[in-house]
């Protein structure tokens, strides 16, 4: 008999976590205005609001932190990062910042001006967020078929490359800084780009000049991705297939958030000395000296070692499979969700769960509201209220999915929660048709209005 499939770890330290009755969860909502992000977190009993920050660090990464440097200048954590990101990346230059976003604005402050145009697949929300906040357009060249939930396509994150070309046809190289490529694609389901994609990209950025850029957070997962699904990489490990990723790419900005398994930090690293220098004035005045910019000698030494627990096979084929079977387990109660399964999280298509609520009343956010009142499950609507209004005309922009993204934790969760998450939703799924109504905005933000959004029950 072939052996079951069992955790790469086992657990050193745990954390209790509280149930609640409906009633509860009725009154919280009401009091955070329908909105998952106003909850407290006790008041949540399994929390997939984001696989962001919310890993379990390994004991190596503890003891780590404990041989942290805390010198202001020239800290041996910094060093020992820099080390890190050269071996297991490949680039000679890098800067830290205290998270993803951060990186972003470090980076765009020295590239991106007002009129310019940013091309790439799926931006997320706060890569938009920094090109629109400089007056600039984030183009999406996705192919097609990452709008279609039911297509098993293995790397529904890859650029367009026609899209692409003719993008940048359309409005002269000089007005585009980079190119950006999301690895995993967030806003596309978590999806992975492949490694002929993204030589196919280099070899347009080549042809016009253009700097490539890979928004990182979930690099290592796309490299599974590649190592399970793309023809001659089968017999690569991780951290060879991290390795050609980025040999394609002229720097990257990181949220170590995610794949690197720390709580808090982001990093960029580049090739070019003159955009290091540039960024660097930046990174001075909004992060930090250039040793350690918005992170601690500790967390950049738990960061170091998180990269390489975060590149090994084991861990990362116990994580996606983790998330498979949850996607699993939603596929056989007939809910539909996106396929193939992304790797951090599982999204549920909301237009086909919830037909009957119009559109303007927020599905995606409706099915995430039934889901905390049904079991104290909180995920995170990707619809309507992410996609935010067009900066131009100030409406709502409708993006072509409404998903209800359920995203994994690292290391943190057993698939005893992940059967407790398919059966909760499951029972939402069968009372479905008695879910017509959903919501009306009574107060936003002039930008990513849907971390603060109040909302009121048609
Ligand atoms: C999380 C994330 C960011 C932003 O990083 P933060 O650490 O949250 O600031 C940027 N891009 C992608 C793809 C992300 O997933």
């Amino acid at each position: 008999m072939e052996l079951p499939f069992a955790e790469s770890y086992k657990i050193k330290m745990v954390e209790t976590i509280k149930k609640s009755t409906r009633e509860e969860r009725e009154k919280w909502i009401k009091e955070a205005n329908y909105n998952l992000f106003n909850l407290k977190s006790n008041q949540v009993f399994i929390d997939l609001l984001t696989d962001s920050g919310t890993g379990a660090m390994s004991d190596k990464q503890w003891s780590a932190m404990m041989l942290g440097d805390e010198s202001y200048a020239g800290a041996s954590s910094y060093y020992n990062l820099k080390n890190t990101i050269k071996e297991l990346l490949g680039f000679e230059y890098f800067l830290p910042t205290h998270q993803g976003r951060a990186a972003e604005n470090v980076l765009f402050s020295a590239t991106v001006k007002e009129g310019d145009l940013v091309p790439g697949n799926s931006h997320f929300d706060t890569t938009k967020g920094h090109i629109e906040f400089r007056k600039a357009k984030a183009i999406d060249c996705t192919i097609d078929e990452a709008f279609d939930t039911e297509i098993d396509h293995p790397f529904k994150g890859n650029v367009d490359l026609t899209k692409l070309e003719n993008t940048i046809k359309e409005h002269t190289p000089e007005k585009i800084p980079f190119i950006i490529l999301t690895v995993t694609c967030n806003s596309s389901g978590g999806q992975p780009v492949s490694i002929e994609n993204m030589k196919g990209i280099r070899a347009i950025a080549d042809k016009y000049n253009i700097p490539v850029y890979y928004d990182s957070a979930r690099f290592a997962e796309n490299a599974y991705f590649i190592k399970i699904r793309e023809k001659g990489y089968e017999n690569k490990t991780i951290k060879e297939i991290v390795k050609e990723m980025f040999s394609y790419a002229d720097g990257m900005t990181m949220s170590s958030k995610k794949d690197a398994i720390v709580n808090m930090g982001g990093f960029i690293a580049l090739k070019s000395e003159e955009t290091f220098k540039k960024a660097t004035v930046f990174n001075i005045v909004f992060e930090g000296f250039i040793t350690y910019g918005g992170m601690s000698g500790r967390d950049m030494n738990a960061l170091a070692q998180g990269l390489d627990e975060g590149t090994e096979f084991d861990y990362l084929n116990t994580r996606i499979k983790q998330v498979a079977y949850l996607g699993q387990k939603l596929t056989d109660f007939g809910i539909p969700v996106q396929k193939p399964y992304g790797g951090h999280a599982i999204f549920v298509n909301a237009k086909k769960f919830l037909p009957l609520v119009p559109k303007e009343e927020y599905i995606a956010q409706t099915l995430a509201v039934e889901l905390y009142l049904e079991a104290g499950i909180r995920g995170v609507e990707i619809g309507t209220l992410l996609a935010d209004r067009d900066p131009d005309t100030r409406e709502n922009r409708y993006p072509a999915l409404e998903l209800l993204r359920l995203a994994i934790p690292r290391r943190v969760y057993t698939n005893n929660h992940m059967d407790v998450i398919a059966v909760a939703l499951k029972n939402v799924f069968d009372r479905r048709e008695q879910i017509t109504k959903g919501f009306n905005i009574i107060d936003e933000a002039p930008i990513m209005r849907h971390f603060t959004v109040k909302l009121e029950r048609k």
